[in-house]
C-alpha cells in the first residue's frame, strides 16, 4: 500500500458542511416521545447547516425478533413518522439500514477489532439482555459493533443521538481510531456526545428507566397517540411523595421527569417552569404537560396521516436515499476491502506456471 494513499484524507465529507449521520429502529408502535425530544427534533433543526443522512435501523431491529410482516410495514410507517417530524428528503438522505449490504460487512470487519471484553462491558447490552426473556443473543451482544459500522461509513464528523447511546459512541471512536492505526487513514472519528442535560426521556409509569419503545405499556408517550390518551397517560404518570413542583431527580424521579418534558416541550427552562408551579398542585402542573405534549404531536398526527395515504411516495424516498447514501458507503468500503487486504472480485489470480 502506497504512502500517499495511507495518508490520504480524501474519504472524509467535503469541508463545506459538515457531515451528520443517526439512526432509529423501525420497533415497537411508533416513536416515542424520547425519540422526538432526544433525537429526531435535532436531526430535524440541523439540516441545513449539515449534510444529513439518516436511517431505519431495521437490521438493529431484528434483535427484537419481530414478525416479518410487522417489520415490514412498520419501516414504511416509520418513514413517515421521521418525515412528519420534520426530516425532510429533499435535505437529507433518508434510508433503510438494509437496502445498504455495506453496513453488515462493515460490521464484521470491525468486530474482528474489537475485544470480547470491550464489548461485554456495554451497558445497554447488559440491561437487554437481562431484560430479554429469551436470553441473549449475540446479535445482541453485536448491536454496538453495526451501530459502529454505520456511523464510520458515512465518514460522519457528528452523531446526534441520545444520552443512552453515549457509551456505543465512545466504542465507535475508538474503533475508528483503532483501525486508523492499524490501516492508516480511513475513517472520520466522529466527534464526542455532546448531549444537552434533560434530553433523557423517562417512562411516565417508572421513572427509574428511559421511556422506550420497545417497551411500551402506559408510561409511554406515542407521537401517533390521540390528545385523549395522550391526557390518560400524562394524568396516571407516577408521582412523588410530596406536593411540590419541585425538580431533584433523586427525590422526586417522577416529577423531575414531568418538568423536563414540560420544559423541552414548550421550549421553557427548568426553573422558568418551578417558579411557575410554585404552589400549584400536581394537578394543574400534569394538565399543562399534557397540553404541551397535545400540541407538540398534533401536528405530526397529521402530517403522518398524509404521508401514509401515498406508500409509493414513501418507497421512492427510501430509494433515492439509498442511492445517495450507497455512493459514500461503497467508496467508504472500497477503501476498507483495499486496506485490510481482501482481493477485489475482478482480479483474475494467474495460474501458476
Ligand atoms: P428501542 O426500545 O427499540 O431500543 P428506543 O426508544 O430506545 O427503542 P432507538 O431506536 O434505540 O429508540 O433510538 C433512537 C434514538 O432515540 C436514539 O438517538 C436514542 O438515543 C434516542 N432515545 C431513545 N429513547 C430515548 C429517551 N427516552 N430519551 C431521549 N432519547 C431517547
Ligand atoms: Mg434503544
Amino acid at each position: 500500500m502506497s504512502e500517499s494513499r495511507l495518508e490520504s484524507p480524501s474519504l472524509a465529507a467535503p469541508a463545506a458542511r459538515p457531515r451528520v449521520l443517526s439512526g432509529i429502529r423501525p420497533t415497537g408502535a411508533a416513536f416515542q416521545l424520547g425519540n422526538y425530544l432526544g433525537a429526531v427534533r435535532h436531526w430535524a433543526a440541523m439540516q441545513d447547516e449539515a449534510e444529513c443522512f439518516f436511517f431505519l435501523a431495521d437490521l438493529h431491529a431484528l434483535t427484537e425478533v419481530p414478525d416479518p410482516e410487522r417489520l415490514r410495514a412498520r419501516t414504511r410507517s416509520s418513514a413517515a413518522e421521521l418525515l412528519a417530524m420534520g426530516v425532510d428528503p429533499a435535505r437529507s438522505a433518508v434510508f433503510a439500514q438494509s437496502h445498504l449490504p455495506q453496513h453488515a460487512e462493515l460490521a464484521w470487519v470491525l468486530g474482528c477489532l474489537t475485544g470480547f471484553g470491550e464489548a461485554s462491558r456495554m451497558t445497554q447490552f447488559k440491561e437487554k439482555g437481562a431484560s430479554s426473556s429469551s436470553g441473549a443473543t449475540v446479535g445482541l451482544f453485536y448491536y454496538p459493533v453495526l451501530q459502529a459500522a454505520d456511523i464510520l461509513m458515512y465518514q460522519a464528523d457528528s452523531v446526534p443521538i441520545g444520552e443512552d447511546q453515549r457509551q456505543h459512541l465512545e466504542l465507535t471512536r475508538d474503533l475508528a481510531q483503532r483501525f486508523n492505526a492499524r490501516y492508516g487513514q480511513t475513517f472520520v472519528v466522529p466527534g464526542p456526545y455532546v448531549g444537552k442535560a434533560g434530553a433523557r426521556i423517562k417512562d411516565l409509569q417508572e421513572p427509574g428507566r428511559k421511556m422506550s419503545k420497545t417497551i411500551g405499556g402506559a408510561g409511554t408517550l406515542w407521537v401517533l397517540d390521540e390528545p385523549k390518551v395522550l391526557m390518560k397517560k400524562v394524568r396516571s404518570a407516577v408521582t412523588d411523595t410530596g406536593r411540590e413542583v419541585v425538580f431533584d431527580v433523586d427525590a422526586k424521579p417522577g416529577i423531575s421527569n414531568l418538568m423536563t418534558i414540560l420544559s423541552e416541550a414548550s421550549g421553557t427552562p427548568v426553573d422558568d417552569v418551578q417558579q411557575r408551579f410554585a404552589g400549584a398542585g400536581y394537578g394543574d402542573f400534569k394538565a399543562a404537560v399534557a397540553d404541551a405534549v397535545v400540541e407538540l404531536f398534533a401536528p405530526v398526527r397529521a402530517r403522518y396521516a398524509e404521508l401514509m395515504s401515498d406508500p409509493g411516495e414513501l418507497d421512492r424516498v427510501l430509494a433515492d436515499g439509498a442511492a445517495r447514501a450507497g455512493e459514500v458507503a461503497e467508496t467508504t468500503m472500497a477503501a476498507v476491502r483495499d486496506r485490510i487486504g481482501l482481493l477485489p472480485p475482478s482480479v483474475r489470480v494467474p495460474a501458476p506456471l
